[in-house]
């Protein structure tokens, strides 16, 4: 997703209530100083503190989509494939669209942002990406929820807009400077949007992965779709900050995904990986896992080259 993080940046720091610049200021001293914290109430997915008069949050990869009253239908691909067409494109066949619902939750001018912002997101992902099967509908709702999920059955990403407002809440906690705020919060909003990728290319491609392990994979993935190529800074903080967003958040006991803390460190481990000038920030979480890492002398370049490879190996046949 080369520029998709700049791209998406640039248009939400103005939606979410930024000044827009396009040049963030350096990373406050306070910047996340609080580590993953595993102490708050047991919750679900993504997020400890959901808006009020809403439900407990939900997993993520829904099998079942939220308003699932409708028997589940193995034909629902809108476009059947087209076995007539020559083998030579059979692997870019279909295109991400956005769909983006009716919001009580933005304002108008705000939520164009937001759907211009995808809009563009989408063309990247098509130019790169190719889908041989099905399109993917990436669907912008007010889901009376903070979630994110993919709809296997569908082919649906749906990004809650509850999200946005939850991450940019979230950013904004960490800091004093609420714009600095509003872009770590847009960053662990994309790195969301992202591990949904993860999730949807897993689908796509026929990527073989246990259930139990189906979190693990969409996180990889999700951070090497943002750390493939020409890798910025801007792609490495918005790992560490998805890292940083879902590792502050509790997991049910039961829950599929790994711990916050696993989740916080493997992301963190792939961004400092593909981007060691990470170790440069000022900004105290990244600088006491940085210390962390080298206390314990792991070493995140094959970490995180072990998991560009293989997510290289899933892409080969489909990328454009
Ligand atoms: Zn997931």
């Amino acid at each position: 997703m080369k520029n998709v993080v700049l791209i998406i940046c640039f248009s939400l720091l103005t939606a979410c209530g930024g000044s827009g610049s396009s040049d963030p200021a350096p990373v406050d001293n306070d910047a996340a100083s609080t580590p993953p914290d595993n102490t708050a109430p047991v919750d679900n997915d993504a997020a400890s503190t959901p808006p009020d008069n809403t439900a407990p949050v939900d997993n993520d990869v829904a099998s079942t989509p939220p308003d699932n009253t409708a028997p589940v239908d193995n034909d629902v691909a809108s476009t059947p494939p087209d076995n007539t067409a020559p083998d030579n494109t059979i692997t870019d066949r279909f295109d991400f669209i956005v769909q983006s619902e009716p919001t009580n939750l933005l304002d108008s001018q705000v939520d164009v942002e937001l759907e211009g912002a995808f809009q563009r997101l989408a063309d990247e992902l098509n130019e790169t990406y190719g889908l041989p099967d099905r399109k993917v509908t990436i669907i912008l709702r007010d889901c009376g929820a903070i979630n994110a999920f993919y709809d296997a059955v569908n082919s649906e990403v749906i990004m809650c807009r509850e999200l946005l407002a939850d991450t940019v809440r979230w950013g904004i906690s960490q800091v004093l400077d609420d714009e600095l705020g509003t872009l770590y919060g847009v960053y662990a909003f994309l790195y969301t949007f992202s591990h949904e990728l993860g999730h949807t290319f897993v689908d796509h491609y026929n990527i073989p992965v246990s259930i139990g392990m189906s979190e693990q994979l969409a996180d990889e993935i999700g951070a090497i779709l943002m750390l493939r190529n020409d890798i910025t800074r801007e792609d490495a903080l918005a790992v560490f900050e998805g890292g940083a967003y879902l590792g502050s958040h509790p997991t049910a006991y039961l829950d599929i995904h790994p711990t916050p803390a696993n989740r916080y460190i493997d992301l963190f481990c792939l961004a400092y990986g593909a981007y060691p000038q990470l170790a440069n920030e000022d900004n105290v979480l990244i600088l006491a896992t940085v210390a962390e890492f080298a206390n314990q002398g792991r070493d995140c370049g094959p970490f995180y080259v072990s998991a560009l490879d293989a997510t290289e190996s899933y892409f080969a046949p489909y990328l454009k």
